[in-house]
């Protein structure tokens, strides 16, 4: 017998870099030798004094459900953090503490979507976010981003892509492939447009705010339009910052009434995150900070030695990103070239399989996230494999005729 799976769920696929980190594997376990460029996720262990609040947290009998929204420690925490590092004021009730970012807004548009309501999503996106927003019954709006433009959405894009079913526009900053950021002029000119447009609600999703290069103009949304406050979910995270991911703590802030409505879902679904975890969080969130620039510093010498080189190899253009921790490499330049077994290669999909075949180098395509002709590699790693990964790929490209 077939199981009968839901249409809403028919709708979605696993996520891409999953898929691709899977091939990888499986290569591997062939015994090919396989350069991993695929991972979204820090590669340095979670600083200790956090994993020691893990452990003092458990032997104190922190092990018990919490309340839904979060321990009201970890919620000061997240006010406390709101306040000192972006200038925004919030309340208890305005936070909710989930399992990750992802979970806040699947939540969030789970809450708020009615059938066919549409939700603004600016390409190159991370990939969950078309499929949350399809597993949810939304549609999502794809917007394309400009290279020249620093892959942003300009608010002339905005102003086009807005109808009267406009539920949300996504906003991510640093963005996950691209790095975009905006500066808060350009915050403005989006802000002005949606002053028009009183029914569109504004999520920001901030889980790559402190893995940041550039160090220049580069406020939370609300610190440069506070008047969106009232109509702003603003998502954030341990995982990127703190390295953190199998953790599992994300949070959002906004609007009572949504939390409220969000709350009343996790409590019949997930229900509250891990108590442990949660104590984790507050230590990292209170405690000293600097794990957070030592990574960054790391982060910023990879993006540099990685994109000089991969910029070096002829067909191939590398933007410096000016956050996150990806490189999104434009390979219009190798599109009608022939490989050495004489495949034409015509998309971004056959160039990563190409690296992946030929020079044993997993990326994800451009196409996962909405737009192409790119690949994404994550400097998540160290040195050493992106140097190795830069070099084969170099190599391979070379024996494109
Ligand atoms: N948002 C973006 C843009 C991401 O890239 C990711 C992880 O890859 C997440 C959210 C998920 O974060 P979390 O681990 O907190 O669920």
């Amino acid at each position: 017998m077939s199981i009968p799976i839901a249409s809403r769920i028919r709708r979605i696929k696993p996520s891409p870099s999953t898929a691709a980190a899977d091939r990888a594997n499986e290569l591997r376990r062939q015994g090919k030798s396989i350069v991993n460029l695929v991972v979204g996720e820090p590669d340095f262990d979670t600083p200790v004094h956090i994993r020691q609040a893990a452990a003092a947290a458990m032997d104190a009998g922190a092990t018990r459900y919490t309340p839904m929204a979060g321990t009201l420690e970890l919620r000061k925490a997240i006010i406390a953090k709101l306040a000192r590092e972006n200038g925004l004021n919030y309340a208890p009730n305005e936070i909710i503490a989930t399992n990750g970012a992802k979970s806040a807004i699947f939540t969030a548009l789970s809450a708020t979507l009615d059938p066919g309501d549409e939700v603004i999503v600016p390409a190159p996106y991370w990939v969950s976010y078309p499929d949350m927003v399809l597993a949810n019954e939304g549609t999502p709006v794809v917007v394309a981003g400009d290279e020249e433009q620093g892959f942003r959405l300009s608010p002339a894009q905005l102003e086009a892509a807005i109808t009267p079913r406009t539920r949300w526009v996504l906003l991510n900053a640093p963005a996950n492939p691209s790095g975009a950021s905006y500066a808060a002029d350009a915050y403005r000119g989006l802000a002005a447009v949606l002053a028009a447009h009183p029914q569109v609600l504004v999520m920001t999703d901030d889980i790559y705010e402190h893995i940041r290069f550039d160090g220049g103009d580069a406020p939370h949304l609300l610190a440069a339009a506070p008047e969106l406050r009232h109509r702003t979910l603003a998502i954030n995270g341990v995982s990127k910052t703190y390295a953190m991911t199998g953790w599992r703590i994300g949070w959002a802030a906004g609007p009572a009434e949504l939390i409220k409505a969000m709350e009343t879902l996790l409590s019949q679904s997930a229900g509250n995150c891990c108590s442990i975890s949660q104590a984790a969080a507050v230590a990292a969130l209170n405690g000293e900070q600097s794990f957070v620039g030592e990574s960054v510093a790391i982060y910023r010498e990879r993006r540099d030695r990685t994109a000089a080189a991969l910029g070096a190899i002829p067909g191939l253009t590398c933007r410096l990103p000016e956050g996150a921790f990806y490189l999104y490499v434009n390979c219009q330049g190798l599109l009608g070239k022939t490989t050495p077994d004489g495949q034409r290669l015509t998309s971004d999909g056959d160039v990563v399989m190409y690296l992946l075949d030929h020079a044993g180098v997993a990326t994800v395509a451009g196409a996962a996230y909405g737009l192409s002709p790119y690949f994404r590699l994550s400097i998540a790693t160290g040195m050493d494999i992106l140097m190795e990964g830069a070099k084969r790929i170099g190599a391979a490209v070379g024996e494109l005729v």
